[in-house]
């Protein structure tokens, strides 16, 4: 087992990454204050992993929550059903919550967390690919709203992530390899030997190789966490983590959510990205080449759907939240290893990106 740390003073918290940890109770007890524990997973995940957890924990199967698949299901509504059973059990403000799933169950327990009673403890349990290398670290939850997602939300913090990389032997491929797109962004934004070892490995990550698996999961946590310990609240840094996802955003939002996974999204929004950044002289062609390359092997998309025109795009990027003054502003690379921070980009470059990359 890896444990990393996350520097952020009294939020600071252990990540902890290995094979087996849903077993071992030592990693969870620390981080529960009370007697009062609930576990809220969703009917995919809780089929699977939750007797196991519940059992270290020493829990009754009372202690359990769970809720409907799916990112339909991110909403406030599921938000008071939790509420509902914190305040039906009389759950007092040292109880503790367990994120036991994906993302999307992260988001919504954290963003619980946040608010019951001003604020509880709550554990991390990602298992999936995407949850164990981002959305489980860093403190961002939320739910979506019918205008918008991940719209309404706060800042809250975990006690404690537990990576269990034998949860993602059930993961579903496409799923498995939209976090993968996740994993090739840190070596792209912060970690030119970290892109090289992928280079050397990716194989071995699709197989699911536990070593290899293990690897690129803490090697993702450390890099997530040190952008995140340096700007906790997205007040500059931690911008660049939005690499490829303005095209992204827009592929998903145009094409219709969950068409395309966000991961296979992002995928092709970095090679536009990169594309974007040589013809501003910034990236050479060969590394667009080799970021094109390793995200194919990777089994990833690389190049935008016909149904994708430029002015969809620029419709849907026009809404983003880094852009200024009406200007469209986007994180570039200057070489793989080291991205720039937002930046107005010339409408002509990113026109000719739109127009031409990919067709
Ligand atoms: P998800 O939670 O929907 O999980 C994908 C699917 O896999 C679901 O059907 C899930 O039930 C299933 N699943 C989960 N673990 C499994 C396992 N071990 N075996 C088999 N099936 C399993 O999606 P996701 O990709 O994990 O997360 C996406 C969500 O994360 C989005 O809502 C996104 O907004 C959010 N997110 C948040 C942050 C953040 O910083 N908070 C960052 C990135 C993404
Ligand atoms: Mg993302």
């Amino acid at each position: 087992m890896k444990t990393l740390t996350i520097d952020l003073g009294e939020r600071g918290y252990p990540i902890h990454i290995g094979t087996g940890l849903l077993s071992q109770w030592d990693l969870f007890t620390p981080h529960i204050g009370g007697e009062q524990v609930m576990v809220v997973t969703n009917d995919v995940v809780g089929p699977l992993y939750l007797e196991r957890l519940l059992a270290t924990l020493g829990l009754p199967d009372e202690a359990a929550l769970v809720l409907p698949d799916g990112e339909r299901c991110k909403t406030l509504e599921t938000v008071n059903r939790i509420f509902d059973a914190l305040l039906e059990r009389r759950y007092s403000r040292n109880a503790t919550l367990v994120a036991l799933g994906g993302g999307v169950i992260g988001d919504i327990v954290g963003f619980a967390a946040a608010c019951y009673q001003r604020g509880i403890d709550f554990i991390q349990v990602p298992t999936t690919l995407l949850a164990q290398v981002d959305s489980s670290v860093g403190g961002k939850t939320g739910v979506n709203h019918p205008l918008g997602k991940n719209m309404i939300g706060a800042f809250h913090q975990p006690r404690a992530v537990i990576a269990d990389i034998a949860t993602l032997d059930t993961l579903p491929e496409r799923e498995l390899q939209a976090g993968i797109a996740e994993v090739i962004k840190y070596g792209l934004i912060r970690d030119a030997p970290f892109f090289a070892w992928l280079e050397a490995h990716i194989e071995a990550l699709r197989q699911r190789d536990p070593d290899a698996l293990a690897y690129a999961v803490e090697r993702s946590c450390r890099n997530k966490a040190e952008v995140v310990a340096a700007d906790e609240r997205e007040g500059g840094l931690r911008a660049i983590l939005n690499f490829g996802h303005t095209f992204g955003h827009a592929i998903e939002a145009g094409m219709g959510y969950g068409r395309y996974l966000h991961g296979e999204a992002v995928a092709i929004g970095m090679c536009q990205a990169a594309d974007l950044s040589a013809r501003l002289g910034l990236l050479s062609r060969r590394d667009v080449q080799r970021i094109e390359s390793l995200l194919a092997r990777a089994g990833l998309p690389t190049v935008p759907p016909a149904a994708m025109d430029a002015e969809a795009f620029l419709r849907h990027m026009a809404v983003d939240k880094k852009n200024r003054d009406g200007q469209i502003r986007l994180i570039l690379l200057e070489e793989i290893g080291r991205a720039t921070l937002p930046r107005p980009v010339p409408r002509e470059s990113l026109e000719a990106t739109l127009h031409e990359y990919g067709r």
